[in-house]
Formats: C-alpha cells, sequence, structure tokens
C-alpha cells in the first residue's frame, strides 16, 4: 500500500510522521474521510471543498490547488488499484519547533491514505445500532467548531468510550443547550408520523452524506425538516437513522434502553438505506 505524502508515495511501512508534526503534536490540522464505491470517488468535490473550509477555518493555507488535490487522492487509488475504499486525506501545519505558535511551522504536511474498505457496522444494518446518548457534549460552535472537521476528536473518543462502557454500538452528542447533535461519526435523522427531521448544522459537522440523504428522500417525496431537536424527540420517534462516509446509512433500534418505535428498521430508514444504495451501487459490501 501506497501512502501519499507531500507529493510523493511511500511505502506504508516506511509512511511515518514527524514527532515534531504539529498535527502530531497539537492536533493542529484537518482532514476528510472519503469513500469509492466501484472505482468511482463518492462526491469528492464536496469533500475537497469541505477540507479546504476546514483548513481556512483554522487558518491554514493548503499549499496545493483543489483540483491538486483532487488529482492527488485520484492517483493515490490508482496507485493502490483500489476501486472500493477509504481514502483519508490530512493537512497538518507541518513540522516545527515546539510551541503553539503556527508561525514556527514554514509548510503544511499532506497525507492522504488509502484502504480496502466495507460499511462499518456489518450485520447492524438489519438489525439497528444500539446507541447511548453520552454525557460529554459536543463543542460548542463559538469554541472549536463542530463544523471544522479538525485533528481535534478527543470528545468523538471520549463519546465511543462511554458508549462502548454502557454496551452502545454509537454515541449520540448533545450540544451544550441540550439539543440533539450527531452521533460520534454521523448525522442523525429522526422520522415521526411520516416526516423526517434533522438538526441544522450549527452544532455538528455539516454531513456531506446527511446532505445527500435529504436530497435522495425529497426527490421521493419525503418531507425532510430541518429543526433543533430534543431527547423527548428521541425517544418518541417512529425511526432513527444516522448517515455519515463509514457508516452510510444506519439504522438506531434501541436508545438508551429504550425501543425506537417497534425497535426493528423501519419503512422511512429501509427507504433512505435503499436510496443510497442505488447511487452508491451497494451498501454493507464493499
Ligand atoms: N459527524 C462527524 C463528527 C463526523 O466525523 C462525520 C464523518 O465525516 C460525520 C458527522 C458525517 O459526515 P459525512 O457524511 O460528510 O461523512
Amino acid at each position: 500500500l501506497l501512502i501519499y505524502y507531500n507529493g510523493e508515495f511511500v511505502p506504508k511501512d516506511k509512511a511515518t510522521v514527524s514527532i515534531y508534526d504539529h498535527g502530531f503534536l497539537y492536533g493542529d490540522g484537518v482532514f476528510e474521510g472519503i469513500r469509492a464505491y466501484n472505482g468511482r470517488v463518492f462526491k469528492l468535490d464536496e469533500h475537497v471543498d469541505r477540507l479546504y473550509d476546514s483548513a481556512k477555518a483554522i487558518a491554514l493555507e493548503v499549499p496545493i490547488t483543489k483540483a491538486e488535490m483532487t488529482e492527488a487522492i485520484l492517483e493515490t487509488l490508482r496507485k493502490n488499484n483500489l476501486t472500493d475504499a477509504y481514502i483519508r486525506p490530512i493537512v497538518t501545519r507541518g513540522i516545527g519547533d515546539l510551541g503553539l505558535d503556527p508561525r514556527k511551522c514554514p509548510e503544511p504536511s499532506i497525507y492522504i491514505i488509502s484502504q480496502e474498505w466495507g460499511a462499518m457496522y456489518g450485520d447492524l444494518y438489519e438489525v439497528g445500532l444500539k446507541a447511548i446518548t453520552v454525557g460529554i457534549r459536543r463543542n460548542a460552535p463559538d469554541a472549536l467548531s463542530p463544523n471544522i472537521k479538525s485533528l481535534n476528536y478527543l470528545n468523538n473518543i471520549l463519546a465511543k468510550i462511554e458508549a462502548n462502557a454502557k454496551g452502545g454500538d454509537e454515541a449520540i452528542f448533545l450540544d451544550q443547550n441540550g439539543f440533539v447533535s450527531e452521533g460520534s461519526g454521523d448525522n442523525i435523522f429522526v422520522i415521526k408520523n411520516g416526516k423526517i427531521y434533522t438538526p441544522p448544522t450549527v452544532n455538528n459537522l455539516k454531513g456531506i452524506t446527511r446532505a445527500t440523504a435529504i436530497e435522495l428522500l425529497e426527490e421521493r417525496g419525503y418531507e425532510v425538516i430541518v429543526q433543533n431537536l430534543g431527547l423527548f424527540d428521541m425517544y418518541t420517534a417512529d425511526e432513527i437513522f444516522v448517515t455519515g462516509t463509514a457508516a452510510e446509512a444506519a439504522p438506531i433500534t434501541l436508545l438508551d434502553g429504550r425501543k425506537i418505535g417497534d425497535g426493528s428498521v423501519g419503512p422511512i430508514t429501509k427507504a433512505a438505506v435503499a436510496a443510497f444504495e442505488e447511487v452508491t451501487g451497494s451498501i454493507g459490501t464493499p
């Protein structure tokens, strides 16, 4: 497997990060998670745009153009003969002396990792995930905005640890005001009386799969309402599903010990999964 590093391709076992890379030292960097299905990269322009927006938000100037980044991602797949893959571009502040000041880093580092990948939840797409609302809150929009896909994922990891400890497959974040935010790596959709609700993206990542799901569901005649949701809305929902590049569209059938609806995967969730399957080629199988 070859890893892209600043314009070169390096074998996986030789691809190392300097201990002075501020991405490693301080989490000073941004990243993307992208999928390729059947040799086609899914929503590549959207992911490259979001990567550059994340970089812009932390005042990190990516030293190559978007077109060059796009080509570097495609070249990484070609070099590795990958058609169904997960792709992880990372841009860090680069290598510099100890100390937070970004001026210590003259040149950002760019890494692109790719590997073969199937859907992350295996058999759970059939039965649904058990989710746990965690005590740790998503970053406030006025602090480290959850819109920035930064290398600071510690609260998402703490959320996973909490969910794992409580026997959950996925964590659900609330925001600082108690509104539903998102999962540890996916956005949330809630269905009640045939209508589909999803929180606005102030308190969560502007998910590209979320946007795709909204488009696909609206095309199929469903109404999608963007509004703040509370835990009550989740507990009393008929169906809940989450969307993300890694998770694709995954049902949640149990939340904090409460069955969602009758506890089985509901019809609108199935329609969302089927719609997603149509555009990606397949769901759950690499
Ligand atoms: N929320 C978080 C925190 C994520 O890390 C991700 C994954 O990228 C998502 C949501 C889903 O976003 P997308 O559909 O663009 O992958």
